[in-house]
């Protein structure tokens, strides 16, 4: 069976409009059996967590509000594409019923736990996977009856092996019997059977996951740009697609903020050996880019990517050096709160870390004085410069640092893996930055 995985992001199925676009791009993919996995609509995973906080805080009638908004808007979507039957707005409704449900439980309790957020966060994906299936008349899949995870809600780590025992109980025989299915990215469940989520923009990584459990022959990630490009064409108008690219590189700028692509969807796809491509709803068309085995860029500088809200936290100890196993004190003290650093720098009496700005930062302020003088500084934003050639091409360090000439920079890394050269600045400074880079390593010369 030649299958392929179409994903389509919240924008791709935001509209009438574009469920129509992706209506059209499945049909050009005739040939293949087809698994499409579909994002909420755009913007509704955000009113959901808007729900849940405002139930948290006691105010159930911005919540009510929210609520019979999100029914209108899937209601007129439905009505807009011709598939208003009772049943279509019925399972819409029940949908939103239940989460009015728990919003009241929530605001009873003032308490809102990460199992509750998902169940509420899951709301989304199956609202818009009804449009969507509905609208293509095909069969709709419950992702949770096959995306087996842990219970870690909020983000749940996906269990292969019995992901792969349900996808053959599950979805093949529906491709066996058919040509078409539809299902939900970013939710999944537990041994439980409770709903869990894989975390935001999560659908990208269902997607990698469905495809290796199934071992289709591409993974198809369907948004709103053509392909994964040289910056984040918000900050870098004139960003273009970078047509090739390895899975390193792009795992890479998907951990350092190129939010077009979850950055744990390429894992699978790697293991698997299964390419994944980054194509535009709007421009089905237009370029787009290719990850696949044995490929890269061939390139110093792919892209540059951008993460906002980071911190840095310091601790200088003078007599450091004199202390042996002082690093393995540090680091037992972030590991034992569950926080995940991200770079490191060391000098001779003090280490600096960068880590998430959303860590419980006064905390581990207390915990780490006992180890010396602990500064934090917020506001931080981190920018990787990657490139599978980045190692190997000295002129990088040079293009880059001429480029950010002036701005003044808090931490450098030229990354532990061989493809990224990050810097961390104030985040007032951050878009400069890129487009500086962005202009040095695309604008002025093909690369450094
Ligand atoms: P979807 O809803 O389809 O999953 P996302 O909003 O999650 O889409 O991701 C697409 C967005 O990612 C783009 O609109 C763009 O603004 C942003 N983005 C950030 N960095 C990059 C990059 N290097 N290349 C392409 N898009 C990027
Ligand atoms: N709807 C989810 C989110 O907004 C997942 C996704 O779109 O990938 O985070
Ligand atoms: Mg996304």
């Amino acid at each position: 069976m030649n299958i392929v995985v179409m994903k389509f992001g919240g924008t791709s199925v935001g509209s009438a409009e574009s469920i129509r676009d992706v209506a059209h791009i499945v049909d050009l993919r005739k040939g293949f059996k087809r698994i499409v996995v579909v994002s909420a609509l755009a913007g509704v995973t955000n009113s959901l967590f808007e729900i849940a906080a405002a139930a948290k805080g006691h105010n159930l009638g911005r919540a009510e509000q929210i609520l019979e908004a999100l029914e209108k808007r899937h209601a007129d979507t439905a009505t807009e594409l011709g598939i208003e039957a009772p049943q279509v707005m019925a399972a819409i409704h029940e949908i939103l019923e239940n989460v009015h449900k728990l919003a009241r439980g929530v605001d009873l309790l003032g308490e809102l736990s990460p199992r509750t957020m998902d169940e509420i966060a899951s709301a989304g994906e199956r609202m818009s996977s009804i449009l969507v299936a509905s609208f293509l008349r095909c069969p709709l899949l419950d992702a949770r009856t096959v995306m087996k995870t842990d219970s870690h809600f909020g983000s749940a780590r996906p269990k292969m092996p019995a992901i792969k025992k349900a996808a053959a109980l599950q979805l093949e025989p529906l491709l066996q019997s058919g040509d078409l299915i539809v299902t939900q990215g970013y939710i999944g469940s537990d041994d439980a059977g409770d709903t869990t989520t894989l975390g935001r923009g999560g659908s990208d990584f269902s997607a990698g996951i469905l495809g290796a459990a199934v071992g289709v022959s591409e993974i198809e990630i369907w948004t709103d740009v053509e392909g994964i490009l040289t910056a984040d064409p918000r900050i870098v108008p004139s960003a273009r697609t970078v047509e090739i690219l390895s899975y390193d590189e792009a795992a890479e700028l998907a951990s350092y903020g190129a939010k077009v692509l979850h950055p744990a969807t390429v894992r699978p796809a790697l293991d698997a050996g299964i390419p994944v491509t980054i194509r535009s709803t709007f421009k089905p068309d237009g370029k787009h880019s290719t990850i696949s085995p044995g490929q890269s860029s061939g390139r110093p500088c792919v892209a540059i990517a951008m993460r906002r809200n980071v911190a840095i936290v310091s601790i200088t100890q003078e007599t450091m050096t004199e202390q042996a196993g002082f690093l393995a004190r540090l680091f037992d003290v972030f590991g034992r709160r569950g926080i995940s650093v991200d770079l490191v720098s060391t000098s001779e009496i003090s280490v600096s870390v960068s880590l998430d700005a959303g860590a419980p930062l006064d905390a581990l302020g207390q915990d780490l004085a006992k180890l010396g003088t602990v500064s934090i500084a917020k506001d931080r934003a981190v920018i990787a410069v990657v490139g599978d050639l980045l190692r190997k091409t000295p002129e990088v360090l040079k293009t880059s640092f001429d480029a950010i000439d002036h701005i003044p920079v808090d931490l450098i890394s030229m990354g532990a893996n061989a493809v990224n050269l990050s810097f961390i600045v104030q985040e007032k400074d951050a878009e400069r930055v890129v487009r500086n880079l962005h202009e040095a390593f695309f604008e002025k010369s093909e690369n450094a």
